[in-house]
């Protein structure tokens, strides 16, 4: 991570000190509340808990912190992504999206956004830049895409984007804004799903939307204070303490998995893997310039189903669960979701265990599946 990276994780855990009186809890306190006291014709204060709520705003502080940008809030990633979708859309609009990213993306602009006017093409993420965006309202990436790790060139795309008047949306989910920055290379607004490794432990799903400019933000608060997505306080205030350690998650994870991907290439059951860290990684190359850490996810296929489900399934330090970020590793067989990838492809996501159990509990399961 770089120095500015660390400085601004290394405040994140002292975001409240200033504004502390003697006597306050040093911990977030949680607010449940839809009523706040609103004597006479008072404004500028907390009035309705759809508008408003301190502990949303405690969030929204630390995690804009953390991407250097406004931060808007919401009950869930995709959540996130409708609103900057329905908020700057309208009916005549184009909007180009990855053919390879996460798939409920494509479905919602597919069966949503479609129907209301909104014209929605994809292109695959290795090849995104090919054939220029002549024409798009809003092109949206994701890198690396989910679930086969293909990166994009952001500051090229930003570059290509703004000069035909369009907007770049970035899906930075797998990555945190702690292992990459686009709004540094030039997207006018990053969406990220804080259910994966922001929260980081399982538990709750959330979301957010960032941008530097203050008329998006205004936009997407607006829809979300009308159409009433909103989180709840108690999941905010999860999320608020899932932040306080983010910076210790993920710089175990993505170090694990820069251990592991070199390991299971060596290994003689393992295909087809993909991770950015690894030298000769197609994605190699890029992801040194525009990535802080190289993740924590690794994608690798072995030879059928049924040796994936029995890898997966006997490994005693892996939970079988789709979804990814969380402390506990976890691994998933992605044709079983609906992605265009072989029966055996398993996407694998790192988490905080000690790095040698883990890699032993791999090997030995890899070992069952291999004999
Ligand atoms: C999980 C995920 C989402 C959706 O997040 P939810 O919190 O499940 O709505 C969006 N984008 C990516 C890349 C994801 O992995």
């Amino acid at each position: 991570m770089s120095e500015t990276a660390k400085s601004r994780a290394a405040a994140l855990s002292h975001l409240r000190r200033d504004g502390l009186v003697a006597g306050d809890p040093i911990p977030l306190p949680l607010t449940m509340a839809s009523i706040f006291h609103t004597p006479g014709v008072e404004t500028g204060v907390d009035q309705y808990g759809r508008y408003d709520n301190p502990t949303w705003r405690a969030v929204e502080h630390a995690l804009g912190h953390l991407e250097d940008a406004r931060c808007v809030t919401f009950p869930s990633g995709m959540g996130a992504i409708s609103a900057v979708f329905f908020a700057l859309l309208k009916s005549g609009d184009r909007v180009l999206l990855p053919a390879d990213g996460y798939h409920a993306t494509r479905a919602m602009a597919e069966r949503f956004l479609k129907p209301f006017g909104v014209v929605c093409d994809t292109r695959p993420t290795p090849t995104f830049l090919d054939g220029g965006f002549n024409g798009y309202r809003l092109v949206f990436v994701e890198t690396p895409s989910n679930p086969r790790l293909d990166i994009c060139d952001l500051s090229a795309i930003a570059e290509a984007v703004h000069g035909q008047g369009g907007i770049l949306v970035v899906d930075n989910t797998t990555m945190t804004s702690l292992g990459q920055r686009p709004l540094d290379f030039g997207a006018d607004i990053v969406v990220s799903a804080d259910t994966k490794a922001v929260n980081g432990h399982s538990d709750v799903l959330f979301g957010h939307v960032a941008s530097r400019n203050a008329d998006i933000i205004s936009k997407v608060t607006d829809w979300r204070g009308m159409v009433g997505g909103i989180p709840g306080p108690f999941e905010a205030w999860l999320v608020h303490r899932g932040l306080e350690t983010l910076e210790v998650r993920f710089d175990r994870m993505c170090s694990s998995a820069e251990t592991i991907a070199q390991r299971l290439s060596e290994h003689r059951a393992v295909t087809g893997l993909r991770y950015p860290g690894l030298k000769g990684d197609p994605s190699h190359n890029l992801a040194r310039v525009q990535m802080e850490r190289f993740g924590f996810l690794i994608s690798f296929e072995l030879a059928s189903e049924q040796k994936a489900e029995d890898f997966i399934n006997n490994c005693s330090l892996m939970q079988a669960a789709t979804s990814f970020g969380g402390v506990h590793t976890a691994a998933e067989r992605r044709s079983k979701r609906g992605d265009a990838v072989p029966p055996g492809f398993i996407r694998l996501s790192v988490g905080c265990e000690p790095v040698e159990e883990l890699w032993k509990a791999i090997e030995a399961s890899l070992e069952k599946v291999s004999a």
